[in-house]
């Protein structure tokens, strides 16, 4: 490190955002990208405080402390190859973490200095170190003869088939779609993800020897137990897709949309993946209101905009502290035009026969839930309606275990998550011993570093398995 009091000198700088009434007009990512210069000064801003709580609260416990200091110095390939030492999303996970909750919001420098810019230096040495012709070294892999069939090639699916090929197995990734990532490309809209850096992804995880087998579902183009017969393990990383539903009067109503199939229209129109031009849901003009407070929310509103909306109202039940979404998230979409009505719970959507307004009660904080967030609770006679021609629902998902699960006994819990194993030899074991799983359809839906997380873990469990 240069100088140990950098980070005084030098102050927290992020990567130039693109200022809010440019870029709504278009769906490219609005952060640019950092300078040589710029990440090494960021970089060099670590203390190496000796206690690395930011490795810690970072769910794949990257080694930041050690790739900051590789960055400061200009080593940018040694820490690319530590950096896919413990992630194998970097690029992703540095651009779309919520980093204040995670590895930055547990920056020792975060007492009045600025955290480091974790995120945005880790996406610098992806991004970068590809552009300079760097590839992960694969050049000690020896092969085992071993064969493991990964359904799903989302955050999950490719975590364990990274691991599975660096140790000499062959991994073989099926998914129903046509392209890689899961909701990596077909939720995440492009202006916090460009697709072309899957595509990226894409090309070096088919250097490294994994074999992608798309537009292929699981239990209709080919059948489970053809794979158990042909491979020597699974690994399931299939993901949440059942809508949560609000249970109140008029969700049926046209004008009505839930938010993945929302996203994913304006996705597929994008990617040039739209089959019929009437998929498209078309925001242009409208009032639109989108009900929840997460990260499928933000995108909702902030795709409306891009798309023309007139407006863009957003009520959720709990206050602002309570959102469960990234801080920064919420931060961009307001300063792009989003109304935000929080302690708001919508009780109906009112129209006749189209959409006309969200009925909604104001809310106050009661006691805390079984998961410690205090439960809103209704204030009497606080009714009031917002006008809207479209309601947008993003109340979240629940897994939608298959029927082969039962007949290949494959368990779920009492909120249909795929039972595992979560420690000894063989983690993340299913109840079906040659079977394992991870990401959203083992914790319920969660984070692409949590997905990554547990794909590479349970890789680790199926390799103990292997003997290998
Ligand atoms: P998925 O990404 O859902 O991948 C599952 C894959 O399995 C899919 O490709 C699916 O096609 C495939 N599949 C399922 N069944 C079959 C079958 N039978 N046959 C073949 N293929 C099958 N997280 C963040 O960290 N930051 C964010 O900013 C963020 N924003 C989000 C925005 C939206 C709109 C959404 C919906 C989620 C967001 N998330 C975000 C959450 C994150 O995307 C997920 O937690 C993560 O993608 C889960 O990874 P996964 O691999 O478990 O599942
Ligand atoms: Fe931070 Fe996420 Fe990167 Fe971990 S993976 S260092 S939490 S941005």
């Amino acid at each position: 490190m240069g100088n140990y009091f950098q980070f005084i000198d030098v102050p927290r700088q992020d990567t130039e955002k693109e200022p809010a009434r440019a870029r709504v007009q278009k769906f490219t990512e609005i952060y640019g990208d950092f300078s040589t210069e710029h990440a090494a000064a960021q970089a060099d801003r670590c203390v190496e405080c000796g206690n690395p709580y930011c490795e810690w609260k970072c769910p794949v416990h990257n080694y930041i402390p050690n790739w900051l200091k590789l960055i400061a110095e200009g080593n940018l390939f040694e820490a690319a190859e530590l950096s896919h030492k413990t992630n194998t999303l970097p690029e992703v996970c540095g651009r779309v973490c919520p980093q204040d909750r995670l590895c930055e919001g547990a920056c020792t420098l975060n007492d009045g200095f600025g955290a480091v810019t974790i995120g945005s230096v880790e996406k610098y040495i992806t991004d970068e170190a590809f552009k300079q012709g760097w590839r992960p070294d694969m050049t000690g892999v020896v092969p085992t003869g071993r064969r493991v069939a990964v359904i799903g090639a989302g955050p999950a699916g490719l975590g364990a088939a990274d691991i599975l090929v660096r140790n000499g197995v062959e991994a073989v990734v099926f998914d129903r779609y046509p392209e890689i990532g899961g909701l990596l490309t077909f939720g995440i809209p492009p202006f916090k993800l460009e697709k072309e850096v899957i595509a990226k992804r894409r090309e070096i995880m088919e250097y490294m020897g994994v074999e992608f087998r798309l537009g292929v579902d699981v239990g209709t183009d080919v059948t489970y137990a053809e794979l158990e017969r042909e491979y020597d393990a699974v690994f399931l990383g299939m993901g949440t897709y059942t809508y949560m539903r609000g249970g109140f009067p008029g969700e049926d109503m046209p004008g009505v949309y839930e938010a993945l199939p929302y996203l994913v229209s304006n996705i597929n129109r994008l990617m040039g993946f739209e089959k019929s031009p009437e998929e498209f849901v078309d925001m242009a003009d409208q009032r639109v209101v989108v009900l929840g407070g997460g990260d499928t929310a933000m995108d909702c509103n902030r795709t409306a905009l891009r798309q023309g909306a007139s407006s863009v109202t957003c009520a959720y039940r709990r206050d602002e502290q309570n959102m469960p979404g990234s801080r920064r998230e919420v931060y961009n979409a307001r300063e792009e035009g989003v109304d935000f009505r929080f302690n708001r719970q919508p009780v109906e959507i009112v129209g006749d026969g189209q959409v006309e307004g969200v009925k909604v009660v104001e809310t106050r904080l009661g006691a805390p839930d079984e998961r410690g967030r205090r439960r809103p609770e209704t204030v009497p006679g606080s009714e009031e309606i917002i006008p809207a021609d479209r309601v947008i629902m993003a109340f979240g998902f629940r897994p939608d275990p298959p029927e082969w699960f039962d007949e290949h006994g494959i368990g779920v819990d009492e909120r249909e998550r795929v039972r595992v194993k979560k420690g000894g030899r063989h983690p993340f074991q299913t109840d079906n011993p040659n079977v394992f799983a991870g990401g959203d359809m083992v914790r319920g839906s969660d984070l692409v570093v949590t997905a990554v997380y547990e794909g590479r873990e349970a890789a680790k469990g199926i390799l103990a398995y292997m003997g290998v």
